[in-house]
């Protein structure tokens, strides 16, 4: 980073910040926005990182505890996640002073962006960097190339502050449930079954593996902003 630009993130500091305060590092330092943190909290550093908030209805809910079911049948404990999203970066560690300059980025990058439609198709098995935790999503095949460009457009917005971009073939899925440990060979044995669950559901819900975005979201450590399309 350049000292113009460090200068105009102080300056933006001081100027917008004054009513954001640092989340509570001892309220569950690991779980951020449902989410688990791979790195321990660090004093003036947030947890932050780029998503699609999806509400989900009940009748999901329900075909979510069905997939738990058939997995403790197979002796694999599933919980439901507690935020359903699509992750459109990782979780990266941003600096407190840079947050106002970040979201600046996002929303000059995102603004062009219309809305659209997503549709989860399959279900796959996903795991985090550190293999701590294993993932059943669902993946996003409709809507996979505008995703694909968001993605693009946070990426470069991570890149001024240095920060990690997203996977280099990124897979696009909404995670319903996770379990501790690396478990993706035991889940992949009863993918199919697991997937039969979804298709019956699809059956009797067919729009309810769609979803309409119409803004993006950012949070950063306890603070949420968002980004309406056009
Ligand atoms: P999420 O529910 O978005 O937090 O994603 C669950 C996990 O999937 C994250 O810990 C990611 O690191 C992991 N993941 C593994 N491979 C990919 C991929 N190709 N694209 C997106 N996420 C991935």
């Amino acid at each position: 980073m350049t000292n113009a630009l460090f200068f105009q993130c102080l300056m933006k500091f001081h100027k917008c910040m004054k009513n954001i305060t640092e989340p509570d590092a001892k309220n569950d330092p690991n779980k951020h926005g449902g989410k688990i943190r791979s790195f321990p909290h660090e004093r003036g550093v947030w947890a932050t990182y780029v998503y699609i908030q999806y509400k989900p209805p009940e009748e999901f809910l329900e075909m979510v505890e069905e997939l738990k079911k058939v997995s403790e049948s197979h002796g694999i404990i599933l919980n439901t996640v507690e935020d359903f999203h699509i992750s459109l970066s990782r979780t990266v560690k941003l600096r407190h002073h840079w947050i106002p300059l970040f979201v600046d980025s996002l929303k000059a990058h995102l603004s062009y962006f219309s809305r659209f439609k997503v549709a989860l198709q399959s279900l796959d098995v996903y795991e985090n960097e550190e293999k701590t935790r294993t993932f059943l999503g669902l993946k996003a095949h409709t809507g996979f190339e505008k995703l694909e460009k968001i993605a693009d457009k946070v990426d470069s917005c991570l890149l001024e502050f240095k920060l990690p971009t997203f996977y280099q073939n990124p897979s696009f899925h909404l995670s319903c449930a996770s379990c501790i440990g690396s478990k993706t060979e035991e889940i992949e044995k009863i993918l199919a079954d697991l997937n039969v669950v979804f298709q019956l559901f699809l059956n009797s819900h067919s729009k309810c593996n769609q979803i309409w975005v119409t803004k993006i979201c950012c949070k950063s450590g306890n603070k949420l902003f968002t980004f309406s399309l056009k």
